[in-house]
């Protein structure tokens, strides 16, 4: 079999980032707690545009965490949180307030985000070209024809030309999960979001989604992807980043963070993904 996806060609266009070199993605000592349970204790991140940051950490650590309070789907409860030049949720030392971005912001900020999760979640009743018109159309309001041209050409680009007529019970796992990925790219997003892409795949259907994301990568989508897979880290991370905890107990280039660890934790979650 070939590559899953064709190589980018000088003609392919390039996801545009935000202007400015504002970063994507600036959490300072963002805090989230459910109950009296800790759940993040004082992240930092800084996402560049066209970066990838890749989430590490055992099950537990606080990954999915950081990326709902990313997309805004949880409220951070003190910290700084700025997404795509847009305060999330920003309780600033000085006063102390909790100062919330206004509903109409939060949905026209969850449009600019993609998010893939570990299950698929494609409407079953829906062919793959419709999963992925949808959102452009209810959202975006785009007409139907163009909708629809607009997802036949992001199904292509994630291999799947033949299938777009299929049912989600007529495809695998991982040609679900790359309708899904399409589908998010529908939105024209900013920025995307993993969670555990490939956790519930079959292990030879890994490969095909993860190549579609190294694509995405190398098109210059700002990514933060929470996975196992270290040599998916090794490849496409400009910085990795090891939770554990709700802490980041050590994030740098993944050459340093991944071959000469230098926490023991870090060591310690290395030995039983590897
Ligand atoms: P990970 O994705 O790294 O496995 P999570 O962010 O899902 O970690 O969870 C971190 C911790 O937060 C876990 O202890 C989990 O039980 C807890 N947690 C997550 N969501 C909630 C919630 N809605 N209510 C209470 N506890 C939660
Ligand atoms: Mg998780």
């Amino acid at each position: 079999a070939g590559p899953i996806v064709e190589p980018v060609s000088e003609t392919d266009e390039v996801v545009e980032p935000a202007p400015g070199d504002e970063p994507m993605v600036r959490a300072e000592q963002v805090w989230k707690w459910f109950g009296d349970s800790d759940v993040l204790r004082g992240i930092d991140i800084t996402v560049h545009p066209r970066q990838t940051l890749v989430l590490l950490g055992p099950s537990g650590s606080g990954k999915s965490t950081l990326l709902r309070c990313v997309n805004a789907l949880e409220k951070i409860d003190s910290g700084l949180l700025e997404v795509d030049g847009e305060r999330v949720g920003l309780r600033t030392a000085a006063d102390g307030q909790l100062h919330e971005m206004p509903p109409a912001h939060l949905c026209r900020q969850r449009t600019r985000i993609g998010m893939v999760f570990q299950r698929f979640n494609l409407f079953p009743h829906m062919t793959a070209l419709e999963n992925v018109a949808l959102g452009p159309r209810r959202v975006l309001g785009l007409p139907r024809g163009q909708a629809e041209a607009e997802a036949e050409r992001l199904l292509t680009r994630v291999g799947l030309r033949d299938k777009l007529d299929a049912y989600p019970a007529q495809l695998s796992g991982g040609q679900q999960q790359r309708v899904a990925i399409a589908r998010a790219l529908a939105m024209k997003p900013h920025l995307m979001l993993f969670d555990e892409p490939t956790s519930a795949l079959d292990p030879e259907l890994v490969g095909e989604v993860l190549d579609v994301m190294k694509d995405l990568a190398r098109r210059g989508m700002t990514m933060i992807v929470a996975t196992h897979e270290i040599g998916f880290a090794k490849e496409v991370a400009d910085t990795v980043a090891m939770l554990d905890g709700g802490v980041i107990v050590e994030s740098g280039p993944p050459g340093a963070c991944l071959v000469e660890p230098k926490e023991e934790r870090t060591r310690a979650f290395l030995s039983k993904v590897l």
